[in-house]
């Protein structure tokens, strides 16, 4: 109970900031009076809005909203973000309805506070009691934003709570510690901001692990007392060494965080005795040259410990963090680690990804930064771009995959140019082609890592250099390469690929079908194919009446029924004929059997099934007890081993030839459109189709397509075949014989 009366100290013993102070911070880089005036009215509406409400520690409101403004401010964020910040409770805790704030500050600040109300609701910690792992709730946290600035504000708002954690019961704090470390910790670290990273964490371990968290601190300070003498010789050399050199510099020392003390200690098992980076040297100069050169002379003046120094310039971390580390010791043996990089390194450094989205108004390199935030941002890019696409099934599947993206990338591999291209672990040469562009990916034929050709699903190393091989005609990506990219830009764009592809081959499907349903319904009313095209090649009036623009539409309509064959037949006028057997029936009555056997009389004569003889084959039959004679092409398998019960046939030349049924075999590399070419190529040339089938053979690389058309002969089959070969993919045309 004496606790509770106790009063916290204001702001939880952190220095309170006044509006006024928030807006020095702002001003620096904010000069339009428009925005100036809206962050103004905004923090005018929230005083009045939030008037009578109190924190817990018993202070006004107000003030949660003005520091999480200046927490916002000082990563110079632009006049939305701070809005966005002054609002954020707005509308979970007052009347105020998120309609309103789009009235009075427009969509970009309506949808931030939309957001941030969400995500408030889902209570993220009442969760934490049910089943969920600290991975889902990162996960629903950042698919949730949708909006980088949504989770910049969620963290200040997260470490302003911390800051006051001590208003709140001992459960609570452990609770909001945990939640803490497990959601937002890591959230600010992939995202480099690295300050707030490391508060939040001295902040979770004060209240989750106080002895260790005090024990360390007194550690820490005595230590930093001890080497404070050799600090101060060290600076002065250094700083005289560069100076000479011509370098220009700043140069800080600190004390590393207590949290990363502890981890070492506790997590990894070192004794403080042990760690020797505890005082950090940091150096800022101008230009990348001068670092390395500064670097250079550190070493000359002091040895490095072997295994201590890291070029995050040339590769830099996942969270785009760029500095040389080096670990140096000085004479009387203390350690200290020396940090160097450019002043634009240190503020990536200091605010990761928001040194990027820093506001900069008609900044002079305002298109080379956006050029810089696409390069490495191209994930965000596509998070943004994704939320105007309304497909929910894949929104919620691209959303799974982007996180994956967001928390797991950590492999570097160079353009050919020498660009460092950041992609997830286990990612692929076309996980990198779909990075580069969508067009790479789709036309991607061949990669070379290092030089060499490798296969497409050979996984990429940091330090790779990637070269992707294109091709115009490429037959686009190939559905096996789900198996093996891990990227969810290339998972995405390959589904597309396939679902567009799909969607193709069936309407190519029903394009057929509506086709042949017509020919039948012709052939019904006894007319043959001659007449048929007669009545529909080159009809406007016929496309005209059905409302579409071509043929094919008008025949994937009518595998839908829509219009049925006879409303097409009857637009046409076509009566049914009062016809003797047409040439082109289906069944070869022996009477007029294209084929005869000397000496046999009348004997029935039908045609083979398996080799499908056509006029001008080479043929011979098969006596078949009881049934007649079959007639088989000499070549054919199944009559070879035969000897007795063959008899010699001959074509007729004296009937005219009607149209056979033959099965041929297209061979091709696998295209987008090949079938549909195949079979407009066909129609094109009159030739009917009665059945197509495409099937994608040794690993998806060839498409075989058997087809059963209809031809008079065998020179127009030699006719047809030279046309199909001109077809672009197709390598073989060749006759069936199952
Ligand atoms: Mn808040």
């Amino acid at each position: 109970m004496s606790e509770e009366k106790k009063l916290p100290p204001v702001n939880g013993g952190y220095p309170l900031h006044t509006f006024d102070e928030v807006k020095d911070v702002y001003m620096e880089y904010i000069s339009s009076p428009e925005d100036r005036k809206a962050i103004e009215t905004a923090f005018n509406f929230i005083v009045e809005k939030h008037q009578g409400q109190t924190r817990r520690s018993g202070e006004p409101y107000h003030h949660h909203l003005i520091e999480v403004s200046y927490i916002i401010a000082k990563l110079h964020c632009g006049p939305a973000t701070i809005i966005s910040a002054l609002l954020h409770d707005v509308v979970e805790d007052t009347d105020v309805t998120v309609e309103d704030i789009k009235r009075m500050f427009g969509e970009d600040v309506s949808s931030i506070v939309d957001a941030l109300t969400k995500i408030q609701r889902l209570k993220l910690s009442k969760m934490q009691a049910e089943e969920f792992e600290a991975e889902d709730h990162r996960k629903i946290l950042i698919g949730m934003a949708k909006d980088i600035r949504v989770i910049i504000i969620k963290l200040a708002d997260r470490l302003h709570n911390l800051r006051t954690l001590g208003a709140l019961s001992r459960e609570r704090q452990i609770a909001i510690s945990q939640e803490t470390l497990d959601v937002f910790i890591p959230i600010a670290h992939r995202l480099g901001l690295d300050k707030i990273k490391s508060e939040m964490s001295d902040l979770c371990l004060k209240y989750l692990e106080p002895e260790k968290f005090e024990e360390i601190k007194k550690l820490l300070s005595k230590k930093a007392k001890t080497m404070d003498k050799s600090l101060d010789g060290i600076k002065k050399r250094i700083a005289d060494v560069l100076f000479k050199a011509n370098i220009p510099f700043q140069m800080e020392s600190r004390v590393k965080s207590t949290y990363s003390i502890y981890n070492k200690m506790y997590n990894k098992g070192h004794p403080f005795d042990e760690i020797y980076d505890i005082l950090a040297l940091r150096i800022i100069t101008q230009t990348e040259i001068q670092c390395y050169e500064t670097l250079g002379l550190i070493h000359q003046l002091y040895k490095p410990v072997p295994g201590r120094f890291k070029d995050y310039i040339a590769m830099p971390k996942p969270n785009m963090y760029q500095s040389l580390h080096t670990t140096i010791v000085s004479g009387d043996g203390n350690f200290y680690e020396v940090q160097i990089r450019t002043k634009e390194m240190d503020d990536v450094a200091e605010s990761g990804v928001a040194a990027h989205w820093a506001y900069k108004e008609g900044g002079y390199n305002k298109e080379k930064e956006q050029r810089e935030i696409e390069n490495k941002l191209h994930w965000f890019k596509n998070f943004v771009a994704y939320s105007d696409d309304n497909d929910s099934d894949s929104a919620s599947d691209y959303m799974k995959n982007l996180t994956k993206d967001i928390f797991e990338a950590n492999i570097y591999v160079f353009t050919p140019k020498g660009k460092v291209i950041e992609l997830p672990t286990g990612a692929t040469p076309v996980d990198f082609a779909y990075h580069i562009h969508t067009k790479v990916g789709d036309t991607t034929v061949g990669a070379l890592v290092n030089g060499m050709m490798v296969p497409l699903n050979t996984v990429l190393k940091t330090g790779d250099m990637v070269e992707i091989k294109t091709s115009k005609t490429a037959v686009g990506p190939k559905e096996r390469w789900l198996d093996f990219v891990v990227s969810g830009v290339a998972k995405t764009q390959i589904k597309k690929f396939i679902a567009k592809q799909n969607a193709e081959a069936i309407r190519a499907e029903r394009v057929t079908k509506g086709h042949q349903n017509l020919i039948d319904a012709f052939k019904d009313r006894g007319y043959n194919q001659e007449e048929i095209d007669e009545f529909l090649v080159d009809n406007k009036a016929l496309l005209q009446n059905f409302e579409v623009s071509s043929l094919e539409d008008l025949y994937f309509g009518i595998a839908k029924r829509k219009p049925t064959c006879s409303a097409v037949l009857d637009y046409l006028h076509v009566k049914k004929k009062n016809l003797l057997p047409a040439k082109t029936t289906k069944k070869h009555r022996h009477d007029d059997c294209p084929i005869y056997a000397q000496g046999t009389g009348r004997i029935a004569i039908s045609l083979a099934s398996c080799c499908t003889p056509i006029p001008g084959d080479d043929i011979v039959g098969y006596i078949t007890k009881g049934k007649g004679i079959t007639a088989h092409r000499k070549n054919c398998p199944n009559i070879m081993r035969e000897s007795e019960r063959l008899v010699p046939l001959y074509w007729r030349d004296d009937i005219e030839f009607a149209s056979y049924p033959v099965d041929i075999l297209i061979e091709a590399s696998d295209r987008p459109n090949l079938l549909t070419d195949v079979m407009n190529t066909l129609s094109m040339n009159k030739v009917p189709i009665s059945s197509i089938h495409a099937k994608l053979v040794s690993n998806g690389d060839k498409v075989h397509i058997t087809a059963t058309i209809m031809v008079s002969d065998n020179k127009r089959l030699r006719d047809i075949a030279n046309i199909l070969e001109g077809i672009s993919a197709v390598y073989s045309i060749s006759r069936v014989i199952h």
